[in-house]
This record gives C-alpha cells, structure tokens and sequence, in this order.
C-alpha cells in the first residue's frame, strides 16, 4: 500500500474546527452558528441548530477530503470513476458523525446547548436524487469505496428535483415536488472553476487539416455548461475522503439569436429550454425507460462533463493521452452512462486527435458496464430522429463503431446475417433505434450482472450473442449493501449487542458475524436479540401511529414489504393473501392464529397507473380490515407513506418477516432483500435474484420458499399461461378476487379494481396466479414457525451470521481486483 507524507498540517487539533471531543464540538457549533448562519443562540430555530452542527461535522471532515485529493493528485494511481444517473445517499450528517466516530459527542455537545441531537438528525432534508435500489447500490459502494480507502469518484446529476415526494390521499398517491434544496445544504461544495461545456444539436462537418488528416468538426445548435457540485464521501475510521461530483447545468446564451434569424424559432426555444431545464428533475421512473428527449439530454450531459473532468486530471499531472485507461478505470452503472462509449472516442479523436484504433483501444479498457435488468420494457433504446437531432455528432461515431463491429462479426460467422442484425447497434426491426446496451457492451472490457442468477441469464438471453463472441468479458458481482448505514447506524440496539456478543471489527468485516452462530441456541442470549427486535419494533410502531394514524402491536409479527411499487415485484400477490387470510379469521373467529402486522411501502411511478391501483388496493384493505372490530389484535395492514432512505433506517431493522415475492427471473438482484437478513428478519421469497445466495448463505431451514423457478416461469409462458385454470381450482382465491371486483375494499365501487383484476385474469406477465397457492402454504409455514420463539428466534440470529456475503464491501472488493485492479491507498494525516 503506497504512503504518502502529507505536508498540510490540520489548522491546530484543539481547534473548534478540528478537535473531537465534546467541548471543540460545542464551540464549533456557536462558531458556525454565528459565522455561517448569522442567528445568535437565543433566537436559532433547530434547523439553525442542524445547519451549524453540520457545518461543524464538515469542518472536521474537510482536512481530510482536501489530504485525498492531493495524495491522488500526487501519486500515480488509477482512480475508479463510478458514473451513475442516481444516487440514493440518504441523510448525511448521521452517517458522517458515525465514520467520524464523534456521535456521543455530539449529542454531548449539543445536549449542553440544550438540543437533542435525535431531533436535529430527524431535520435533515434526504437527497432523493435516485429512483430506489439502483441508487442506492451507487451509494452504498461509494461508502465501501472510501471506506476500503480505493482512490474513487462518483459521478452524476445533481438534480434540483429529487424523487417525489409521496402523500397517501383517500388511499391514492398523490406526488409532491420534491425540493431539498430549499433550506440550504451544508454538505455540498460548489466548485464554479470546475466546469466543463457540453455541445447538443447542430450538424457535423467534416474536412481535412494542415498535416492532411480527416477531421470532423461538430457545429452545435446550443452549448450548455456544467459545473460541479461536490460533497465529501468520508469512509469508516479511515482518513479516505472521496468526492460525489455531480454535475448541475447552467445556460450560458440566453437566446440563439442565429437560430432564431434562420427563422427555427422553436428549435431555438426548444434548445433553451434544455440547458435551463437539465438538470431540473430526476425521471421518476424505476424500471421502465421514459424515451423522453430530456432523459438523454442529462445522460450525455453528465457523462460528457465527467470524461472532460478525467481528462483534464489527466492533463493536470502531466500524462499523456496514452495513459488515460491507466489512470481512470470508468463503470457504467447500468446503460444510462453508455453514451461514455461515444463521447470518449469522440473526445479522444475529434479535439484530442487520436487515431481511431488507438482511441478505440483505450476507451474499450477504460470502460465497464453493469447490467442492472432483463425487463424488455426497461432496455434502453432511442429512436434515430431523436438521437441525430439532440447528438449528431456521437450517433455518426455510433454508425462508425457498429460499422467495424459488424465486419468482425461477419468474418466471425459468415453469412450468419440473422445473427448481425440481432448484434447491431442498430435495432432496425420497427422504426429504427440505438441499442445502448449493446453500446456499452462493445464498448467496454468487462460486463457484469448483480447476482449469479441475472449473471447467468443475461448471457443466455439479452447478450446471448455477445457472451459467445466474447466469453471472457462477462462476470457475474453480486450486489451489496453498507453494514454502516444499514447496521451500524440504523440498528444501534443490534450493533452493540453485536459488539459484545463478536467484537466490533464486524463493522469492515461483515463475515465475522458468522461467530454468532455459537449463539443461536443461547437461551440467555436469544432473550437479548429479541429484546432488541422489540425495541425497534417500539419505535416503528410509533412511527406509524404517528404518521397514519393506525395502532399497531409490537407483538405482532411484523411482515414488511418495502420497495418500489410494481407488478414484477408483486405487492399484489401479498395483498391477495391479506385477503385469503382476513376471510380464514372471520370465518373461525376462536382460530389461534398469529397476530400478523402487514406493513407496505414504496413509490409508484406518477405514470405507471397499475402500480398506483396497487397502492389503493393495499390502502384498501387497510381500512377494511383495520375497521374490523373481530380482527383487533389480530390482523393490521399498513401503507407507510413516503418510502426513502430516512424512512428506510427505521423499517428494515423492525421487521420479522422480510417479503422478496418477484415473479422468478424479473429481479436482477435486491438490496432490500439483503437489509432485512443483516438485521435478522427471515425471507419469504421466490428464487430470484439474490434470494438464492441469501437461502445458500442462510441454510434452505432458514428461510421461507415458494413459486415458480425461473426456468418454470419460462415454460409456463411457453406455454401458454392460462389464470383461469388457477381460479377454477382454488375456491378461496376465486372469493378472494370475487371480493375485490365486488367493490368490497373500495366502498361498494366495483370499477375500480377492474384493471388490476382483469389483468390477473388475462394478461398478467408475471403470473402472480400461479404462485398464489404456494405462498399462501409458505405464509401458513411462517405462521408455524412463528408461535416457536426460540425456532423463529435461532433462524433470525443465523440469518445475521450468516449475512457476510451481502457487505457492499465484498462487492467492492470484487469490483477491484476483477474488473479494476486497483488497489487501497493510505491517507495519510499530519497531526502536526
Ligand atoms: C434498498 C432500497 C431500495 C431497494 O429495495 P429492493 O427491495 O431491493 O427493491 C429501494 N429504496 C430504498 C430507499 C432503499 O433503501
């Protein structure tokens, strides 16, 4: 590991901005509380107070992120560029106080200026600048990434608009703006000297230079600038401080007078529109791709302003142009970057003059791509009129890239022409269209799926034809998720009992949980883990009694599904069993049966009208069931409104019953799946995505399975998928649907669920009918387990020691030496 001695000394450790212990805290804060936010102690509002300790949380952080970026300034290394659309980075100011390793302290400092650090923490406005988990898979491994001191940068859109936010009105969604911004935010550093321009529209010209080369030149309709906007990435007890740079746009004409004289009057203002509108708002679609002419204005905007950052890095140090791929390894968080496989070869051939071959060598080593999705409907594709008038310029490099492929494709199967149509960049079946996921693949030295099973899929289906050609491109890296975040600081009750019970080292080496398994059986022992499931529990338990006003028993077995609303996800498949199992208890009212608290949550696209008829159905059987005098202690369904990250720190660790139901093959991987088994809830779930490592880690004893595998999902639709013959031989979900299309969860309306159930009836792709018998029998086996405490409780505490594998730290680990090979280096901080 290379060391560096670092010259700029911390301004004095006892200092108010430096120093750890309480009392620097607490003068810190005063400081910033009058030098930064003007409002003397007596009249500060606690956001006030939240403002100032954030600040003074960042003064402590920023020796150490300005020591990073000079030791990788000053060495050679080669810096991994994370380029995402999203990132889900949750509240910061808790996160930063637990890698700082300060939090008592804090809350001692603020306790002695009369603030409950708790309160301020609840203050702070989430960044919602991510859809859900693939933004907050980017999260999670910057956290790795600097935590495992990997020289790393994130990079993408600093939206002004984050994801909606969700209010539940009369059982509907109703979507509210989403602005963070609006009180400020301490984390982020503007850096206006760091900004790049990004050309759209126009036409290419092309001509000859003074030494005689082919030359194209891009003559662009309009210009936008990027400018970046940093915050400070702080890893777990290390000195590593690595940069989230997120690039927000600004125009800088406020007319196209040329244009406009040309008399293109709309697309001048169409144009403007786009540079002032860039970096507005995040698309509030999951899966599915809008195809809105935005959407691709921001990929190429992000990703052309991070390749110019690298190079200019580049230029900075002095190396030259060959070196690029040796010092910046770029990956793709799934295929919104993939227009970097262009607008690389365009800036290293078009302004920087390399040749083609050398430019196409480094790109190719330069890039990787991680495929996060199978969904046709979520495969990005862009029609030809749309791509040419937005990017001339990289569509004709797309044409020229697909030109060479297609040769080395042809002399690889001659007169295979099926087989060049299907690879082509190109799709020209309908109106023709770009196929980005076959850019990045071509374009990059490794692919990489999320977990063994989408791994393997993937090559079979979507990059069949490329897992031939090129077999040795493709891996398989499971998912992860930050046992900080998600452990540590969410779970404190656990953490400590995890501290005493295996040391603390846990923390950065998630797989020494596995000294737990001693415990499982430890009587005395399991009595502390269930004292802690019920204190979380407590807590969420008054959460939702505060936020939806509904009374929930911390006794009950607390079956959640959190996540976002979606058919493949299937939250209706649990609804259709809250429905079978309220008609099984008042049918036999004396039945001892296991109080159950059914507790849903996640966002619905504002588009996606089927997922929003889900949502109503869950809240509609909230109010009948929840109204039922007979089902008191013994049945409640909750939708817990406004599903994020902040939310999410108090749900996963209160859970019992973790529901991950996703029609087998449709789930690339999960990350909720893997929060839930760190902090000891068991799964009921299908064999998807990384479900079946879960259940291989677990032990099949340990965790609930049902439904159709992957392969039998594609036989039955082979066959054809027939609903019917599911309804017709099951009389209780033949009621079950006969309830919902009478109107009874919706106040005697019987339109209302028509779609949903019409859909279940005839058309539904991902064959929630099918699994439906199964589930209920695996739910009647929880049920089982459950009236067993001390089973239920050994499964729970060997589903945690067993949950190693599922650190974003693996993961990264992964990610360094098999498709990076880059390795940690040290910080190094002079105390002075
Ligand atoms: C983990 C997480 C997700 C992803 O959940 P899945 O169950 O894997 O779909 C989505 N949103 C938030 C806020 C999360 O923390």
């Amino acid at each position: 590991m290379a060391t560096v001695a670092f010259p700029t000394k911390l301004p004095g450790t006892d200092s108010a901005r430096s120093a750890m212990d309480a009392d620097a805290l607490r003068r810190g804060v005063l400081d910033n509380l009058i030098c930064l936010q003007a409002r003397p102690p007596a009249i500060a509002t606690p956001h006030d107070w939240y403002m100032a300790l954030a600040y003074s949380v960042r003064d402590r952080m920023l020796a150490r992120w300005a020591a990073t970026i000079q030791t990788y300034a000053a060495q050679e290394l080669r810096v991994a560029c994370y380029l995402s659309a999203e990132f889900l980075i949750g509240p910061q100011l808790g996160n930063n106080l637990v890698n700082l390793g300060i939090e008592d302290n804090a809350r001692a400092a603020m306790q002695s200026l009369g603030q409950d650090l708790d309160s301020l923490l609840a203050l702070e406005e989430e960044p919602g600048l991510g859809n859900g988990g693939l933004g907050r898979l980017a999260a999670c491994y910057l956290d790795s990434l600097a935590t495992l001191e990997i020289p790393s940068v994130g990079y993408g859109i600093r939206y002004e608009f984050g994801i909606f936010d969700q209010e539940i009105h009369n059982g509907c969604q109703v979507e509210v703006t989403d602005k963070w911004l609006q009180k400020g935010n301490p984390w982020e550093i503007v850096r206006p000297n760091v900004a790049y321009y990004v050309a759209f529209g126009g036409h290419a010209e092309s001509g000859v230079d003074e030494q005689g080369r082919y030359t194209v030149r891009w003559m662009p309709a309009r210009m936008v600038k990027g400018v970046a906007c940093d915050t400070p990435m702080l890893g777990f007890r290390v000195n590593t401080c690595n940069t989230l740079r997120l690039w927000k746009s600004e125009a800088i004409e406020s007319f196209d007078l040329q244009d406009f004289n040309a008399g293109d009057y709309y697309q001048a203002v169409q144009e403007k529109v786009i540079s002032e509108t860039l970096s507005k708002v995040l698309y509030p679609n999951d899966e599915p791709e809008a195809g809105k002419r935005l959407r691709l204005a921001q990929q190429y905007f992000f990703v052309s302003c991070s390749l110019q950052d690298m190079l200019r890095l580049l230029d900075l140090k002095g190396e030259p142009i060959a070196r690029f791929a040796d010092m910046f390894t770029v990956q793709l968080n799934d295929t919104h970057p993939s227009i970097a496989v262009a607008e690389l070869m365009r800036l290293l051939v078009d302004v920087r003059s390399v040749p083609w071959d050398d430019a196409w060598a480094t790109t190719c080593r330069a890039l990787a791509y991680t495929n996060h999705t199978l969904l046709p409907e979520a495969l990005e594709t862009w029609g030809l009129p749309l791509f040419s008038s937005l990017l001339p310029r990289p569509l004709e490099i797309i044409y020229e890239i697909n030109r060479r492929f297609l040769e080395l494709v042809r002399r690889k199967y001659p007169g295979d022409e099926a087989r060049v149509a299907r690879m082509s960049l190109i799709d020209e079946s309908g109106e023709k269209r770009v196929r980005m996921a076959h850019l990045s693949t071509i374009g990059s030295h490794a692919v990489n799926g999320v977990a063994q099973l989408h791994s393997t899929l993937l090559r079979q289906t979507v990059l069949r034809d490329f897992a031939e050609l090129w077999p040795e491109r493709f891996l398989n890296v499971t998912n992860g998720v930050t046992p900080r975040r998600f452990m540590l600081l969410s779970n404190p009750g656990l953490a400590s009992l995890l501290d005493e019970t295996v040391g603390k080292g846990w923390v950065t080496d998630l797989t020494r949980l596995r000294t737990l398994e001693a415990f499982a059986d430890n009587l005395a022992f399991q009595q502390k883990w269930r004292d802690v499931k019920l204190a979380n529990k407590k807590m969420l338990a008054e959460r939702i009694g505060h936020v939806t006003r509904i009374a929930v028993d911390p006794d009950a077995l607390f079956d959640i599904q959190v996540k976002r609303i979606h058919e493949y996800k299937r939250q209706h498949l649990n609804a259709l069993y809250i429905i079978t199992l309220y008609q099984r208890l008042r049918r036999n009212i004396e039945q001892g049966v296991v109080p159950r608290c059914f507790i849903f949550g996640g966002k619905a696209a504002p588009g996606y009208a089927m997922a929003k008829l889900m949502i109503r159905l869950i809240t509609g059987i909230a109010e009948v069931v929840n109204n039922d005098a007979s089902m008191k202690g013994r049945l409640k369904v909750v939708f817990y409104p406004d599903f994020n990250v902040k939310n999410a720190h108090f749900i996963y660790p209160a859970a019992d019953l973790s529901e991950q139901i996703s029609t087998a093959g449709k789930e690339a991987s999960g990350t909720g799946n893997m929060k839930f088994m760190m902090n000891g809830a068991l799964t009921i779930g299908t064999l998807d995505g990384a479900n079946i490592e879960i259940r291989d880690e677990a032990g099949s004893d340990n965790f609930f399975l049902f439904g159709l595998t992957a392969s039998q999902v594609d036989s039955v639709k082979r066959e054809g998928y027939r609903p019917a013959v599911h309804v017709e031989r099951n009389e209780e979900l033949r009621e079950t649907l006969g309830l919902i299309a009478d109107g009874y969860f919706s106040r005697g309306d019987r339109q209302v669920f028509r779609p949903l159930v019409d859909n279940l009836l005839n058309a539904d792709p991902f064959l929630v009918l099918a699994d439906y018998a199964d589930y209920v029998a695996c739910q009647e086996r929880v049920s089982s387990a459950w009236q067993d405490p001390v089973r239920w409780t050994r499964m729970s505490i060997l589903n945690t020691a067993r949950s190693g594998k599922f650190s974003s730290d693996r993961a990264i680990g992964e990610y360094c030496e098999r498709i990076w090979t880059i390795s940690p280096v040290r910080i190094a901080l002079d105390r002075g």
